[in-house]
């Protein structure tokens, strides 16, 4: 039996990621890294220090200097900024939006991958996000693509909302929002969201994430061998 493996799951907004990889990793024994709440945390941090998210030495001190924990309560994946707990203020639209925006520049991202692969270090981890296995983890000993339908994507942002009794925007306006975020993550010049040439691609949009997750845990259990 090899060591245990870096797993990666990158793939557009809504896709299931999230839920994928919470599950793979608690029925893996592995750990979770969830690197779209590091750029979360940049970008609330950033509006709450009032920086422009244009300025790029700024944004990169932000993350150069992010003081980030996670722990798990129950399926929650609690993350901490300075020690507050940014859980719920890292999920809003506002910070989906920020997150994209900062997460284009190039001193921003190099901020954050020490601090990516510090934490994910040593294996034993499913790591998700939109780069993590082609820029962070090019050697992860499984890596995925998750994608699904535009439209079942912004289906499911919806329920997320709902689920979390936030404000719940017109369908049209969630879907247009996913759209930009894919648009400007796929675009950008720096680790656009692009599915590594060893990954699997796996679409969610008519399969259930059970299904989904049956199909990744399969795959990874054939590479651990
Ligand atoms: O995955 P999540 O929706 O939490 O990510 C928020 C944003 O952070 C993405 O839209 C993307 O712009 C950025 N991100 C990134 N690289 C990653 C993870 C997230 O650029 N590895």
């Amino acid at each position: 039996m090899s060591p245990p493996l870096v797993v990666t799951i990158d793939g557009p907004a809504g896709a299931g990621k999230s839920t994928v990889a919470r599950r793979l990793a608690r029925r893996l024994g592995y750990r979770l890294l969830d690197t779209g709440a590091i750029y979360r945390a940049v970008a609330i941090t950033a509006l709450a220090r009032g920086v422009d998210l244009d300025d790029e030495p700024a944004l990169g001190a932000i993350a150069a200097g992010l003081a980030i924990d996670f722990a798990f309560e129950g399926d929650v994946n609690h993350v901490f900024v300075d020690g507050a707990d940014v859980t719920a203020a890292i999920r809003t639209p506002e910070a989906s939006k920020a997150a994209s925006l900062v997460s284009r520049h190039p001193a921003v991202r190099a901020g954050l991958l020490a601090l990516q692969r510090r934490l994910g270090g040593g294996g034993g981890v499913v790591v998700e996000g939109r780069d993590t296995g082609t820029v962070v983890f090019p050697q992860a000993g499984a890596k995925f693509f998750l994608t699904a339908s535009d439209e079942e994507r912004a289906r499911r942002r919806q329920l997320e909302l709902e689920a979390s009794g936030g404000a719940v925007p017109p369908f049209e306006h969630t879907l247009r929002e996913i759209r930009e975020r894919d648009d400007r993550d796929a675009s950008r010049d720096v680790a656009p969201m692009v599915a590594a040439d060893d990954a699997v691609i796996v679409d969610s949009s008519t399969a259930s994430l059970d299904e989904v997750i049956e199909q990744i845990a399969a795959e990874v259990a054939r590479r651990v061998g």
